[in-house]
């Protein structure tokens, strides 16, 4: 099989992989295999070649394409030959960097070295200083992490469930403790010591669906990530049935879920809401019909809330105030007082959602009733 057929393969083997807002639904508009546009922080396309080393796994998630019972031609490439696709990519200015992973061919540690060999070859062979994210691989000793966080600027290590027991569900041969929890804080561990290494982040990522896990028990495990592990994100991928697995004939998840987890994931990392300002139905699944920030909002007393005296917490606590708009209201009120909502839109304020929520100068705007 020839190199670009390959990527073509592996490539898509590595679908399940959504870190660096790359989305494998978001192929490029340049039709090659691999390449894949990741979402910056502003919004903006950085397109990345997205690649797994081989589909070759010893391991056996029930939920994976590659897992070992699947029957399937499996392949991979070599890392001299990753690597010159990969430059070959990037010196077309077709991608702006690499992301990294593999399936398990033989053992963990041979799979960590293929991996660490694509990427010495690239910084030292070749002078490549761009971007590379390098998917640690569940179980790789502490020096070879160590190892990628020296070469790579962001690393991430799937946690997939929210329990251990989630994990035993839909894996037999992974071990959440030993092989996952425990190599999550020597990332942290590192990066705290990290002087020269270049490795900025942390990321991780959930199969939601697969199991029978509840929106609680993964939004309690995230936000004592958050908190214990300094991760810098959490992606969240909707489980759907792969032909061959034990889970062909599971429900697929309602991208709903995801949606709304990400959302109330953004309310618990950078709103830094508490776990229990956030509200769940009686399944401790989250609404898949509202906000988790407008559902939080109605349960709350605070409001309606002055905006003109209004701390920081309260103010993106508001639906409709974000950060920035809450930073700008902060700002400007300093000099003069706000009167109308016309006042708060040009400060990007969704005044729709907000209304309900606000007093401008004693006036409360609209009641909630009548919302
Ligand atoms: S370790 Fe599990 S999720 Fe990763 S490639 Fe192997 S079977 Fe798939």
């Amino acid at each position: 099989m020839n190199t670009l057929r390959k990527m073509q393969v592996l490539s898509d083997s590595a679908q399940y992989d959504i870190c660096d807002y790359v989305n494998h639904y978001k192929k490029s508009d340049i039709n090659l295999p691999g390449i894949y546009n990741a979402t910056g922080p502003d919004g903006c396309k950085i397109p990345l070649f997205k690649t797994l080393m081989t589909n070759k796994c010893v391991n056996d998630c029930k939920y994976c394409i590659n897992q070992s019972k699947r029957n399937f031609t499996r392949i991979e490439l070599d890392p001299n030959e990753l690597a010159r696709a990969f430059l070959n990519y990037y010196d077309n200015d077709y991608v702006q960097g690499l992301f990294l992973s593999s399936g398990i061919a033989k053992n963990i540690d041979q799979t960590m070295e293929n991996m660490l060999e694509v990427v010495n070859i690239l910084r030292k062979d070749y002078g490549y200083d761009d971007y590379i994210h390098f998917k640690v691989i569940p179980g790789a000793s502490k020096d070879s992490i160590k190892r990628a966080m020296f070469l790579a600027n962001r690393v991430s290590l799937n946690i997939e469930s929210a329990t251990s027991d989630g994990l035993s569900d839909i894996s037999s041969t992974k071990d959440y403790n030993k092989d996952i929890l425990k190599r999550i804080s020597w990332i942290n561990s590192i990066s705290k010591k990290k002087n020269s290494m270049m490795c900025s982040s942390s990321t991780t990522q959930m199969i939601v669906g697969a199991n029978d896990e509840t929106d609680l028990e993964v939004l309690s495990r995230i936000k004592s990530l958050y908190k214990n592990y300094d991760l810098s994100r959490s992606y969240f991928s909707a489980f759907s049935p792969v032909e061959g697995t034990e889970l062909e004939k599971k429900e697929e998840c309602n991208k709903e879920r995801t949606s709304k987890l990400y959302h109330a994931d953004a309310l618990l990392n950078t709103y830094k809401f508490d776990l229990n300002e956030l509200v769940f139905e009686q399944n401790n699944q989250l609404s898949l019909n509202e906000d988790p920030k407008y559902l939080s909002a109605l349960n709350r007393d605070i409001f309606p809330l002055e905006i003109n005296s209004a701390s920081f917490y309260e103010l993106i606590r508001v639906p409709g105030i974000g950060t920035i708009s809450a930073k700008r209201i902060m700002s400007i009120r300093k000099k003069k007082p706000f009167i109308k909502l016309e006042e708060l839109k040009k400060l990007g304020v969704v005044i729709d959602r907000a209304e309900p929520f606000i007093k401008l100068s004693g006036n409360y705007q609209i009641a909630l009733d009548n919302y």
